[in-house]
């Protein structure tokens, strides 16, 4: 629904629906409500899971040629791109974001539709030699339906992230909106409605996680359940989901180092810092939040970082600043407490840590800290908020291992010009995604996801694509058993 003068409905079996209770939205930059959105309830989930199953059952995702799957995921990714001008502010105003993030959000979920519209009609099973007596292929099946926990620091990019593939096999997909920032992803489902997605085959509800959140992932007729967002809730959700034995991909939080070694390019290091640590106000999953230095180099890296976050310029998402407020009250207070407890423990704050003076929203200064160890919370503990941790180290095997001394296995990174130590890089470090001289090299096309508590099972790229299928082998016995 294109304009629902900031009462946003919920996406219901392909109708926009009500409800009796809302939930306020708030501009991070004023600390303002500015719209409500129809708080779900259980009978929601109800309603949602009944609409995808009658979906599935028809038939109409996977009865058709896969060709046409292709074509809809195509017009969806156009849809998209149609809606950006109007959507992408939306968002910006909802989370805190700049506005061109915002934009950049959209269209990457517009990717992910052309991306695995592109896969819809390759899913192809193998043929399995069992010699002469027999005839034994394989194919792929939907799971059916996908259960979808969003969170709200990338909404409409992690929505489209599961929901392209899962549509893509021919899945119905129910999707939790956060309650944070639930109105610009029901922009996406105004482009699968326009774009001819049959009813069913999507729905979006927003509603409290613990109980419209509990309720989708404890359903009995889920088929599979992708979360991503905290640890706790992830623990939480995969107790629900062993109840019915439902396969889950867990993509949790992280605690991500770069290493940097003194044959770094400083520009190429100091850009990566400025975008792995305060983009998004560094309410990244795999954000750069801490940067191991080799010793050599340690002094010059620190104040070079002290210059780049003493020269961001804090503000509102919508004029693009370059360091937005953090999502909530809450976030915030709970990244002041960090950084306190960071001081405490005795690292030496560089530059911020506190809140900039003179501005109403929920803004963080952008934060350094040095001389942080593996004993201090800040080495250990995920913050959510543009504070980067810096450690000095003298040996390779000496950054390995602080760079592993975590229990989160999310991405990890390497600044230097040495190929082949970056190929021993990419080997020591426990990651999912080791990236060389480029936070967040990558993009839509490269698996991404976690060991440890950052979680299991990976999106993005082919590989994703399989986690929404499941394999069914058939052998056929092609002559009578010798007499
Ligand atoms: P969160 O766990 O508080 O909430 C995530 C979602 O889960 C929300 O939609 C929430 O309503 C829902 N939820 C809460 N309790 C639930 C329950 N009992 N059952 C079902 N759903 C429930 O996380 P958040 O604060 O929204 O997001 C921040 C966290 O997400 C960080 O830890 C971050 O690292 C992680 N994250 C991970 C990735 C990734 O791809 N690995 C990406 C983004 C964010």
């Amino acid at each position: 629904m294109t304009d629902m003068n900031n009462n946003w409905l919920n996406f219901i079996g392909g109708d926009w629906v009500d409800a009796s209770n809302k939930i306020e939205v708030y501009d991070p930059a004023t600390g303002e409500a500015f719209a409500s959105i129809a708080r779900a309830d259980t009978d929601d989930v109800e309603r949602a899971v009944v609409a995808a199953r009658a979906c599935v059952n028809s038939g109409i995702l996977t009865d058709c040629r896969p060709v046409v799957r292709a074509k809809m995921m195509s017009r969806i990714a156009d849809e998209i791109r149609n809606i950006v001008d109007v959507a992408a502010p939306l968002l910006s105003q909802e989370n805190g974001k700049s506005l061109d993030d915002a934009r950049e959000e959209f269209l990457i979920a517009a990717r992910y539709f052309d991306y695995y519209g592109g896969m819809a009609d390759k899913i192809e099973g193998k043929s399995i030699p069992l010699g002469e007596d027999y005839i034994d292929f394989t194919y792929y099946e939907p799971v059916g339906i996908s259960a979808q926990i969003v969170p709200w620091n990338f909404p409409v990019d992690i929505c489209a992230r599961s929901l392209a593939p899962a549509l893509a096999a021919g899945n119905a997909v129910i999707v939790k909106s956060p309650e944070i920032t639930p109105l610009a992803i029901t922009w996406l489902a105004t482009a699968c409605k326009r774009a001819g997605l049959p009813d069913g085959a999507l729905s979006i509800l927003c509603g409290p996680g613990r109980e419209v959140g509990n309720a989708l992932v404890s359903h009995p007729d889920i088929n599979q359940i992708i979360f991503t967002g905290s640890v706790p809730t992830g623990q939480s959700i995969l107790k629900a989901a062993a109840e019915h034995a439902v396969p889950s991909v867990m993509e949790l939080g992280g605690k991500s180092a770069a290493v940097v070694f003194p044959d770094a390019d400083m520009d190429q290091l100091l850009d990566s810092v400025r975008w792995g640590i305060f983009f998004n106000a560094g309410q990244v999953c795999s954000a750069m939040s801490r940067l191991l230095v080799h010793r050599d180099i340690y002094d010059d890296v620190v104040a070079r970082v002290m210059q780049l976050a003493k020269g961001l310029r804090i503000g509102a998402g919508i004029d693009n600043a370059e360091l937005t407020p953090v999502v909530s009250a809450q976030q915030q207070q709970q990244i002041l407490s960090i950084c306190d407890r960071a001081c405490s423990e005795g690292a030496r704050l560089v530059t911020g840590g506190q809140a900039p003076a003179g501005l109403q929203g929920y803004f963080i200064e952008p934060t350094v800290f040095a001389d942080v160890t593996p004993d201090m919370t800040l080495f250990t503990e995920e913050v959510f908020g543009p504070v980067l941790a810096i450690t000095p180290f003298d040996t390779e095997e000496e950054a390995w291992a602080l760079a592993n001394g975590t229990d989160f296995g999310l991405v990890a990174g390497v600044f230097t010009h040495d190929l082949t130590r970056s190929i021993r890089a990419s080997r020591a470090l426990r990651a999912g995604q080791v990236f060389v001289n480029e936070w967040y090299a990558g993009g839509v096309e490269t698996p991404f996801g976690g060991l440890g508590l950052s979680g299991f099972g990976r999106e993005k790229g082919q590989e994703a694509l399989y986690s929404y299928v499941n394999t069914k082998n058939v052998a056929i016995r092609v002559t009578s058993p010798a007499k």
